[in-house]
């Protein structure tokens, strides 16, 4: 072996392995739910002094107020929280307003929603992810037209996961976006903040979850979703 090409090997293994295991290392736990009430700005404030990924959503009541405040933010990204028609939806009585993606949608239909729900933000998001979407999540189609746009667009693609079923992080994947999913639901099981590996959810007007983050936060790594790798 040429002397250059065993410092090459050298080099290239010492560059990759601190880095892999760093990497994998990282984590995040995204709040859904931003700008859905006067409790969501009150536990939003106290997540100033560390790292943040909130979720907004569209036309939400406390939507500007919320963006106000991460706004000024030093460490903070935000994500569209789009609405995505849940299964069964008119049987258990939920609405996902005038900024959700049908299930009935064409592909068309579809991104027109996207672009006014990020228009409705008008802030630099990151990304996405779905607000409910149970029936929606596990329409290929759907997502792989969304999918494409957040590649086209460079922006972030997380499956929330309220299906098992959903294909929306294959379909992330598949049209080379910067994909992720939810690993667990943190609100109901707060030690799992200790014990997930990429990305979590919990939710912004759960005070519980937004005072145990936050200590979790000041003692721990804790990443936004745009610095995962
Ligand atoms: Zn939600």
């Amino acid at each position: 072996m040429k002397r250059r090409d065993f410092i090459r090997i050298i080099a290239l293994s010492l560059a990759s392995i601190p880095f892999r295991s760093y990497a994998r290392d990282r984590k995040c736990v995204v709040l859904d739910d931003g700008g859905c009430s006067r409790k969501s700005i009150a536990n939003l404030e106290k997540l100033v002094d560390v790292p943040v990924t909130v979720a907004v959503l569209p036309g939400s009541g406390y939507q500007r107020q919320t963006l106000n405040i991460l706004r000024q933010y030093k460490n903070a990204d935000v994500l569209l929280h789009q609405p995505m028609e849940p299964i069964n939806m008119k049987e258990r009585g939920l609405s996902i307003g005038q900024f959700g993606i049908y299930n009935s949608y064409s592909k068309k239909q579809a991104i027109e929603t996207l672009e006014r729900s990020i228009d409705a933000l008008d802030y630099p998001i990151v990304g996405m992810n779905n607000h409910m979407g149970s029936l929606v999540t596990q329409n290929m189609g759907l997502m792989s037209t969304i999918a494409e746009y957040c590649a086209e667009h460079s922006l972030i693609l997380l499956d929330s996961r309220t299906i098992s079923t959903s294909v929306m992080y294959d379909a992330g994947i598949k049209a080379g976006a910067k994909a992720y999913r939810n690993s667990c639901f943190i609100d109901d099981h707060l030690s799992r903040l200790y014990s997930f590996s990429g990305v979590a959810i919990g939710h912004i007007q759960n005070t519980d979850t937004v005072n145990r983050y936050h200590s979790f936060a000041k003692r721990h790594d804790i990443s936004r979703i745009s610095q995962l790798t």
